[in-house]
């Protein structure tokens, strides 16, 4: 049997995009799934287009969600030289041929197809003209297409797709300048990589009958196809900038993991039973190219943030500290031990569906300032409570044993010497401890800080507040479709 080859193969005039992304997954997949191969090719010959920063933040995308390659990526930038002996092989066979009509020509040919209700443009003026252009002299090169018959697409995803060859014009495949066009360019690399399966967008499914007649041209047997439905937002209107953040690493800015990422990704146009959640070698055991649906996938962001939260639950305490790490270094809060971060992120874990809201919730338990939440701080941290949390902190200074039931007995005592209810210290002490009135049990975080961040931090806070110098939190930054 012949190796599977897929591969990957976007245009750097933009981010990786969650369709891109899923591109990319589903091409992964299908290697992965048969032992084949996986190509990354950047198709970087729109030279005016592309751009070396796309090129990275795709590399950067495809490297977050581990979607590793097994060859490339190749840069068609600097393949023209293969380019030109295909170019080559296709005028010598006679299967492609120059053109020599002026755009005001071709444009004349066009309106009057049009008025005639012709398919194709095109009249086929120069195909049997069998001259090269002279010296400086314009000319395009096409390839000749068959006049009758059809071109069959055996999709993977929709069955057989007929097209009418007569509807096929004799496409551009040299411009004017030399340059070959993206058509030539894709089908030429497909050859000479050995790519036996292509999924890609169905916005290709056009374009599919006319590349498979040049593979045909350049000798060569063309690859499979699968088209996969477009996605779209959940009004059915084609995803875009309105239905949240479409660029994948604007995801893992607001914390949702990358196995998350994969896992929605995957499912976005593609099931297995009703099981939602996958790990990543779940998909590659699973994953099935025929099982991919034929309508629009719709982009459903409670659904996606559903799906991060259970990866977060599956993980241990260890791994997702791991996985926050660099979103508490973004905040200046680095180097913790790996066990007290471990024992907070146990504490506080439930309480967080994204990386970034687990960094929140650690934030009082590594930061050495806390932000507070201006009305929360208003309502607790007047002169009364600062009075009382005062001499709390005292009392816990003092106290013998530090472990959460003992620090319980130390709060309930000192309301009783208060005359006062529980909630009447606890909440302040929250605020003061975690700068807002959420957040996990306040003993248990209080056992997990220690004795010395506790005390410190109940008087720090109360200094912080008599003297108006509190830290106020930025309002919350928007999530991507939110
Ligand atoms: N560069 C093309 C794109 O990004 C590739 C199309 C294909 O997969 O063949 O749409």
């Amino acid at each position: 049997m012949t190796e599977i080859r897929t591969r990957f193969a976007p245009s750097p005039t933009g981010f990786l995009h969650i369709g891109g992304a899923r591109t990319a997954l589903f091409n992964y997949l299908f290697a992965r799934r048969h032992g084949g191969r996986f190509i990354l090719r950047i198709e970087d010959s729109d030279r005016e287009r592309s751009t070396d920063q796309f090129t990275e933040a795709i590399l950067e995308g495809l490297a977050w969600l581990g979607l590793d390659f097994d060859e490339g990526p190749f840069f068609q930038s600097h393949r023209s030289a293969y380019y030109r002996t295909q170019i080559d092989k296709m005028l010598g066979s006679g299967s492609a041929y120059w053109c020599f009509c002026s755009a005001e020509e071709l444009d004349g040919k066009r309106k009057m197809a049009q008025a005639q209700g012709r398919a194709g443009s095109y009249d086929r003026n120069c195909r049997d003209l069998r001259r090269t252009p002279g010296e400086g002299e314009a000319a395009v090169i096409r390839l000749r297409m068959p006049l009758d018959g059809s071109t069959v697409v055996h999709d993977l995803i929709r069955g057989d797709i007929v097209f009418d060859n007569r509807e096929l014009d004799d496409l551009v495949v040299v411009r004017s300048d030399g340059t070959p066009t993206f058509h030539l360019v894709n089908v030429a690399d497909d050859i000479d990589m050995g790519i036996t399966h292509i999924l890609r967008g169905e916005d290709h499914i056009t374009n599919t009958p006319r590349q498979i007649q040049i593979f045909r041209a350049l000798g060569a047997k063309p690859p499979l196809y699968g088209h996969m439905p477009l996605i779209v937002g959940k009004d059915r209107a084609r995803l875009s900038k309105r239905h949240g953040a479409t660029s994948v690493l604007a995801y893992r800015e607001a914390g949702f993991l990358p196995e998350a990422t994969l896992n929605y990704l995957a499912r976005l146009g593609w099931s297995h039973g009703d099981q939602e959640i996958f790990s990543r070698a779940e998909l590659v055991s699973a994953f099935d190219a025929a099982a991919i649906n034929k309508s629009a996938a719709a982009f459903d962001m409670e659904k996606f943030a559903w799906v991060n939260f259970e990866h977060m639950k599956s993980k241990s305490a260890n791994e997702l500290t791991r996985a926050v790490r660099p979103y508490l270094a973004e905040r200046g809060c680095g180097g913790y031990d790996e066990r007290y971060l471990e024992t907070a992120a146990a504490l506080v874990r439930d309480r967080a569906k994204t990386l970034v809201e687990l960094a929140d919730q650690l934030a009082p338990f590594v930061g050495d300032t806390i932000a507070y939440d201006q009305a929360a701080a208003e309502k607790f941290l007047g002169e009364a409570d600062r009075a009382r949390l005062r001499g709390l902190a005292d009392e816990l200074d003092s106290l013998v044993q530090w472990n959460a039931p003992a620090v319980e007995r130390e709060f309930r005592a000192f309301c009783e010497g208060e005359g006062i209810k529980l909630g009447a210290l606890a909440q302040p002490a929250r605020v003061a401890l975690t700068g807002g009135t959420a957040s996990a049990g306040i003993f248990e975080m209080c056992a997990v800080f220690g004795r010395a961040r506790t005390v410190a931090r109940l008087r720090a806070a109360c200094a912080e507040a008599e003297a108006g110098a509190l830290t106020f939190r930025a309002p919350a930054s928007p999530q991507p479709g939110r």
